[in-house]
């Protein structure tokens, strides 16, 4: 495997940055998880755009720009031969002192890693997940805004563990005011009365990509989304529900806290959307290989 480091590819036993980059010493910067599928980066313009947002509200400059981070993302899958890939790109605050001051990291450190993903197995698609909430809550927006994609990803790390404590996989996360947010790595959608419900983003989650992906191809298909503050009661007595994310794409929820979703089997407007989602996948994208698509 080669890994992009600052403008160079590194085999990955040299893919290595200092122990005095802040991103190692305070979770100090910001990250995307970004899928390929058959040779095309999907929905790579809004990752970077996130991305570059997400920088700007840490107040930390990417010193290199939108354009040449597409490239390097590009030539990342492209180097590793890649046709279906996760790509994570992570750009930390770089080298500076022992202190806190992020003015004294000269410039951010960027770095491109093209790998293969593990998802969950595809059993999990068919008979879907059991999840749980737990005590520890989502950030406050006003503390660290779920918005920004850091790699400070602490509260749900905590979150995950106390559900795999408890026997469970995921956790459906709650804000400050008990209301269901997302999960640790997943945003949530219900399916009540032929219509989607989702949590709005100033409740404190990360504005998926999947997720707007997901209302889109519901949008398309007639299916109107609310983004409604949701509680655990309105969880319970959903018809349906499932979590988006890259790594996972939509995968179905059959129970939480105990409570069986539904029949406690993945929905038909579930199924019909995985359906959906996996048939973008294979035909959008940035391509990877130019002439390859020239020439087929
Ligand atoms: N919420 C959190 C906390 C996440 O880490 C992720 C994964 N990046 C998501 C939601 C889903 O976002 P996306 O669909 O853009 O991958």
């Amino acid at each position: 495997m080669e890994i992009y480091i600052d403008g160079h590819f590194y085999p990955q036993e040299e893919a290595k940055v200092s122990v005095f980059d802040h991103g190692y010493l305070y979770g100090d910067g910001v990250f995307e998880g970004i899928r390929a599928y058959n040779g095309r980066v999907f929905k790579l313009t809004e990752h970077l755009d996130r991305l570059y947002q997400s920088a700007k509200s840490i107040m930390m400059e990417i010193p290199i720009s939108w354009k040449e981070m597409e490239a390097a993302v590009l030539e990342a899958v492209r180097r590793n031969n890649l046709h279906d890939a996760y790509v994570r790109i992570v750009v930390s605050r770089g080298v500076g002192d022992l202190g806190l001051d992020p003015t004294k990291c000269h410039r951010p450190t960027v770095v491109v890693i093209a790998a293969k993903i593990v998802l969950y197995p595809e059993e999990l698609y068919s008979k879907g997940l059991r999840v749980v909430t737990v005590g520890t809550r989502r950030n406050h927006p006003e503390a660290l805004n779920p918005r920004i994609k850091s790699t400070n990803y602490l509260n749900n790390i905590i979150a995950k563990a106390e559900a795999l404590h408890l026997g469970y996989q995921e956790v459906l996360m709650l804000n400050g005011e008990g209301y269901v947010v997302e999960g640790t790595g997943d945003n949530i959608f219900l399916v009540q009365d032929g219509k989607l419900i989702t949590p709005p983003p100033h409740v404190g989650i990360l504005k998926g990509i999947t997720r707007q992906t997901v209302i889109d191809l519901a949008a398309e298909r007639g299916i109107p989304t609310l983004q409604e503050v949701i509680t655990r009661h309105d969880v319970f007595n959903a018809q349906e529900c499932f979590m988006t994310g890259t790594a996972a794409e939509i995968i179905p929820v059959v129970e939480v806290d105990g409570r069986l979703i539904g029949d406690g089997m993945p929905g038909a407007v579930t199924k019909k959307l995985i359906t959906d989602y996996r048939e973008l996948t294979k035909v959008s994208g940035t391509p990877v290989y130019p002439q390859a698509e020239m020439a087929g």
